[in-house]
């Protein structure tokens, strides 16, 4: 049985000042919901402030992004052992930072096992394009970039991981896969790739998030399939309303 898990990403939306008067509007009635693991996703630097504010309730923190490296000579990074005081999850691979700074299928591999190995759960996103999508070239992109992600994993670190399909067309547009298509692609892709590369054991274990315009009204639709493990939420978890968006998911 896999336990849902719904994550809202701030993306770089709130100082650390807001990011704590919104979550003290939040906290109680995400706390009150039961049976869904919840996550935050400030931007960096109001990460041990909003950890301090969840501290003592079931809402976990997670970071947007981070380095493969403890130390060094990387400028503007943040490496996991950074992260590990406050955060239990962390982002990897999102889509927009795929598209503007660069990030690779072989560099999210290396962020994955890095986190994996400082305790933290990734958060790993995979989805195309629409042209890609248009062109019939969703199942293989896809499945490709989950394997390129869990290349070199064991099942056992493979397993706790959490994988969100995004795809890039449904990211702040408005426009929602519908159920069958991310249910169809959840399950015949993302979980079959991992099934292929790992067994059906881990395939089952791992859970998949939808992610692309996903709000209170869509959500409950969505984890009515038996393939969609939660969400990861954008513009929708900047709101008051992430706390309906929530309980509508439990
Ligand atoms: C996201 O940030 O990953 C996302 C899915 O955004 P939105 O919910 O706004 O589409």
């Amino acid at each position: 049985m896999r336990t849902p898990i719904i994550a809202g990403n701030w993306k770089m939306n709130k100082t650390a000042d807001e990011a704590v008067a919104f979550v003290e509007q939040i906290r109680e009635g995400l706390n009150a919901t039961s049976g869904v693991d919840i996550v935050l996703c400030p931007p960096a630097l109001a990460i041990p402030a909003v950890a301090a504010s969840v501290k003592g309730t079931k809402i976990g923190v997670g970071a947007q992004n981070m380095y493969f490296a403890e130390s060094g000579a990387f400028t503007g990074e943040l490496a996991p052992n950074m992260l590990t005081p406050f955060c239990q999850y962390v982002i990897l691979g999102h889509s927009e930072r795929r598209a503007y700074f660069g990030e690779t299928d072989e560099g999210v591999n290396k962020k994955i096992k890095a986190a994996l190995a400082h305790g933290l759960t990734p958060m790993v996103c995979v989805g195309e394009s629409l042209e890609q999508n248009e062109a019939g070239e969703t199942h293989s992109f896809v499945s490709g970039q989950v394997k390129a992600a869990f290349a070199g994993l064991t099942a056992e670190q493979a397993s706790v991981c959490v994988i969100a399909y995004e795809p890039i067309w449904a990211i702040g547009t408005g426009k929602t896969a519908t159920v069958e298509q991310a249910g169809a692609i959840i399950g015949g892709t993302v979980r079959t790739a991992v099934a292929e590369i790992l067994g059906d054991d881990v395939a089952q274990q791992v859970r998949i998030q939808y992610g692309g315009s996903v709000t209170e009204k869509n959500i409950a639709e969505l984890m009515a399939h038996p393939d969609i493990d939660g969400a990861l939420v954008g513009g929708a978890s900047l709101k008051p309303t992430f706390v309906e968006l929530v309980a509508n998911a439990a």
